[in-house]
């Protein structure tokens, strides 16, 4: 079976890909501008420094303060905090081995003497005007964040600006979300417009299929109605097109089979009414001829005519029957009364041929349309097939089942059995393997249910028995 439909073959991969936009590129986008800000921020914080050691306010602290609105922090060469405009910081942060960790200042001060080969008086000249990228670092105090820069001052000593970033990072944050909204947003959209297009394709496939399917199942006068100008309705006018030169051929065939059944039909009508009109022609002859014949055999000479006229009269009876067109009076009603009804009628004749009867008819099955009197026959034509194929007795085993929008009713016997190379003449008008019989009953029988769109089929076994299944739809 087929497990994804083409509307979903074309959604995922839309979505897939958008979510994975959607998902990558803010991110991309967010760290991109928080770098290309932060080397801006950097040589911004650079050229301040500058102009706080040229203009002497390096020793004025709240000044620098006031005017850049930063922190500043002064250690002592022992790491230990001279001065600081940063007030109200939790115990922990105040004690000094903790404080100098937590800025890194070791490590800084390492790093800045690498610079001029450990002489610490060139340092500060050479953080000044500097065109190198200045040492910082990112760090949390009194659980806010800052950027920390740092100069070297002797002897020894650190001066720590401290530029707080909580603005810079509410704004990163301000800048993913949006960009994430903005993703989700378009994935809807994406999703929405990739749903419609695939609606747009799969609705006129799906009608078309149904159309396929209604086909099969043998309704040839229908037309589909996708009229779309593309491939897909180009498919719907070449499927129109072929089920509309399906119905003439079939009806062709229809109307060369049943010429051929009239053919065949009228040979056997022909070879029935031979033999008692040559007997009939035989016993006028003689009566004719023979004047002097006892009134006696007069009399049966006339009863042999008139039996051998009832015979010709019943053939011809049973031929009208058959070939006269009818019209079904189809009713919606229960199907088990009907089969109950012909073999109650049966009842006397099962017991006095001594066969058992056995029914088994599904519970629950649907009422169904069909014409009383024709199914009645038809099913009688069966039952009776069966009685007389069980002279010495047996079994009769009728039942009833609904399938796949079918109901197949069986009658299943434990006779003589039908020999294999009679099977395919069984439902031919006048095929007869009795001497008394009119071979008419099952031709009778298939014409019945193919008029109620159903049909027959015989599977037999000789010696052992014959069960005759007949599909009558359900729907
Ligand atoms: P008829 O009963 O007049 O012979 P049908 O058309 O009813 O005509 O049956 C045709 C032939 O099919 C029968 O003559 C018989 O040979 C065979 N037949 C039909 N039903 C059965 C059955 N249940 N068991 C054995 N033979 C059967
Ligand atoms: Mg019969």
């Amino acid at each position: 079976m087929r497990r994804y439909s083409i509307q979903t073959k074309i959604v995922l991969p839309f979505l897939l890909l958008f979510a994975v936009v959607t998902v990558v590129l803010p991110l991309i986008t967010v760290e991109f501008f928080a770098w290309k800000y932060g080397e801006q921020f950097t040589r911004e914080t650079q050229g301040w420094l500058d102009v706080i050691i040229e203009t002497g306010y390096i020793r004025n602290n709240e000044k620098v303060k006031q005017a850049y609105s930063v922190e500043v922090m002064i250690f002592g060469s022992d790491y230990t905090l001279n001065t600081s405009t940063l007030t109200g910081l939790p115990d922990e942060e105040q004690d000094w081995e903790n404080l100098a960790e937590k800025m890194r200042l070791r490590e800084v001060k390492q790093r800045l003497l690498a610079m001029t080969d450990g002489v610490e008086g060139q340092v500060l000249a050479l953080q000044i005007h500097s065109d190198s990228a200045p040492i910082t670092h990112d760090i949390t105090l009194g659980g806010r964040p800052y950027k920390v820069f740092y100069l070297l001052l002797s002897p020894g000593r650190f001066y720590c600006l401290l530029r707080p970033m909580e603005e810079i990072a509410a704004a990163k944050r301000t800048l993913a979300w949006s960009m994430f909204g903005m993703g989700i947003l378009v994935m809807a959209t994406v999703a929405l417009i990739s749903h419609l297009i695939g609606r747009n394709l799969t609705v006129p496939i799906k009608s078309l299929v149904e159309f396929t399917q209604r086909v099969a199942r043998g309704k040839l006068d229908e037309t589909c109605e996708v009229k779309t100008q593309d491939e897909i309705g180009e498919l719907a006018a070449a499927f129109n097109a072929m089920t509309q030169e399906l119905e003439q051929s079939r009806d062709k065939l229809i109307q060369a089979e049943r010429l051929a059944t009239a053919g065949k039909m009228s040979a056997s009508f022909a070879h029935e009414i031979r033999n008692p009109l040559s007997s009939m022609r035989m016993l006028g002859q003689m009566l004719m001829r023979k004047r002097d014949i006892s009134a006696e055999r007069h009399q049966q000479s006339v009863r042999y005519i008139l039996e051998e006229i009832e015979r010709i009269d019943g053939i011809v009876k049973g031929l009208m029957d058959f070939a006269r067109p009818t019209t079904l009076n189809l009713v919606k009603q229960p199907l088990m009364p009907a089969l109950q009804g012909v073999l109650s009628l049966m009842e006397a004749n099962l017991v006095h041929h001594q066969i058992g009867l056995v029914q088994r008819f599904a519970p629950g099955l649907p009422e169904i349309r069909f014409d009383l009197d024709k199914l009645k026959q038809a099913f009688m034509n069966v039952v009776l097939n069966a009685l007389e194929a069980m002279p010495q007795g047996g079994t009769l085993t009728v039942s009833a089942i609904e399938t796949e929008e079918k109901i197949c009713i069986k009658v299943t016997d434990t006779g003589v059995g039908i020999r294999e190379e009679d099977l395919p003449q069984l439902f031919e008008p006048f095929f007869t393997r009795k001497t008394k019989g009119t071979g008419l009953g099952l031709a009778n029988v298939k014409r019945v249910l193919e008029e109620h769109g159903g049909s027959v089929s015989v599977e037999s076994t000789l010696a052992e028995g014959t069960t005759v299944s007949m599909w009558l739809p359900s729907a």
